[in-house]
């Protein structure tokens, strides 16, 4: 302990955290007043009081458990990371292999942290991400730069100056040790928490009795997955699922369809819950949204892109993708170790004929449509091996509305009336569809 007397507990900061913990007390006070004059009778100006109060205060009135800020310290030796919470709270910390991460759970925490948070490495830690992990539980993930050992994983209490502090030490360790240690983690991690996917939520709705073809909708990412990130800091997460929930709208008031969604707000889904939320459903069409990202010396990539499922990827770009895609489980910190290669179980090979028609079917439909509304720059369909389109009795296609990496295509992302239009085309393309099905006798 003494080796951190610079950066521990024990140094008197008072610089960051500490002015953002007063900055909420004075959010609180604020709303304090404002709700006090609101109960006197007068007419405070609510609008501007909302805005005001940031969502860790928030969370204080609602006596959530908040995350102040976080930080990292130390060298290629020794790594700490840091967080500041509200109050004190028990955690749970555990590595991963292949590739090297340090997995830390916790109860549902408001994040309130910086916006470049964990972008940024240090010492034994390249980039951390955190979120939520399952609907009570949060996650953060750390990435090591090689194998490490947790050396101490703590919370201390908060002090009257200073908020509790959640402390994982970190020391360089061999990937025999480390393989070890991960082992031994992994016995008591079981006991303590349950598989994301053993939890229940809205998405297990029964079958309807309406008659009506479920279309389930699959905004990518979520909770601490944020997918590709803009350099003006937009994330794929956000952009996919402001698109879905104007697509389920939209879908919704055609009266013709039901809408499933495999996740409605910021939390992270694993790839093969959305397989099963597809399946399980009897979903007669899976449409998954993402946006792209690629790196500046790959070319000015940017628009629309429809890919469907294939063992075989259709080009070097597709394969990338697909890779790219597949990774959300590893970002989200999901044991992968003891998954065969398909991580949803099943076998593409024995996938029916008619789902593959259909998802190429429909993809031609959906190129059609958001090409006729210009809002597409490049036609192409592609296909590659993405887990979540892997449902063999589900036509599915992936969506890939533009690139992040691209600023005419982050500008387009990010508008109202743009989501609007294609959220419009993509209700135009599924009609279309299932009325062409319906003319040739397609039954579902
Ligand atoms: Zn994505």
């Amino acid at each position: 302990m003494a080796r951190y007397s610079g950066i521990g507990g024990k140094s008197p900061r008072i610089t960051g955290p500490l002015m953002r913990f007063v900055r909420i007390s004075l959010a609180l006070v604020f709303a304090a007043l404002a709700a006090a004059s609101s109960s006197a009778g007068n007419k405070p100006d609510r609008r501007s009081y909302t805005a005001a109060v940031t969502p860790g205060a928030k969370a204080l009135i609602e006596d959530r458990l908040v995350a102040l800020d976080a930080r990292l310290a130390g060298d290629d030796q020794r790594t700490r990371f840091i967080l500041d919470l509200n109050r004190k709270v028990e955690l749970a910390a555990f590595t991963l292999i292949d590739p090297y991460r340090v997995i830390v759970d916790l109860p549902e925490v408001a994040f309130d942290l910086p916006a470049a948070a964990g972008r940024k490495g240090q010492g034994l830690v390249s980039a951390y991400r955190y979120g939520l992990f399952a609907p009570g539980r949060a996650r953060i993930v750390l990435d090591a730069t090689g194998p490490v050992a947790i050396d101490k994983a703590f919370v201390l209490e908060g002090l009257e100056d200073q908020p509790a502090r959640l402390v994982v030490d970190l020391v360089k360790t061999d990937r025999e040790a480390f393989i070890k240690n991960a082992a031994i983690e992994k016995r008591t991690e079981s006991i303590a928490s349950p598989a994301p996917s053993a939890r229940k939520t809205d998405r297990e709705t029964p079958a309807a009795s309406d008659g009506l073809p479920v279309i389930v909708i699959d905004p990518g990412h979520g909770g601490l997955d944020s997918g590709a990130i803009a350099p003006s800091g937009e994330e794929e997460k956000a952009i996919a699922l402001a698109v879905a929930l104007r697509l389920r709208e939209k879908l919704e008031h055609t009266g013709r369809f039901r809408v499933v969604l495999t996740r409605s707000d910021d939390t992270f889904v694993p790839l093969a819950e959305r397989v099963r939320v597809a399946r399980s459903n009897q979903a007669a069409l899976m449409i998954s949204i993402h946006a792209d990202s690629i790196s500046r010396n790959e070319g000015e990539a940017r628009g629309a892109s429809i890919y469907t499922v294939s063992n075989k990827a259709s080009d070097k770009e597709a394969a990338r993708l697909a890779e790219k895609e597949n990774k959300a489980d590893l970002i989200a910190g999901i044991d992968l170790s003891g998954q065969n290669d398909d991580v949803v179980g099943i076998l593409y090979d024995l996938t029916h004929r008619e789902t593959k028609n259909f998802s190429g079917q429909f993809a031609r439909t959906l190129a059609a449509e958001i090409k006729s509304a210009a809002l597409l720059n490049r036609d192409t369909l592609r296909s590659a091996g993405f887990i979540v389109l892997k449902a063999p009795d589900v036509p599915s296609v992936l969506l890939e509305l533009g690139f992040l990496s691209n600023p005419e295509d982050v500008k387009m992302l990010a508008s109202e009336a743009w989501r609007d239009q294609v959220a419009d085309a993509m209700t135009g393309a599924v009609q279309s569809f299932f009325a062409t099905r319906v003319a040739a006798g397609g039954n579902r």
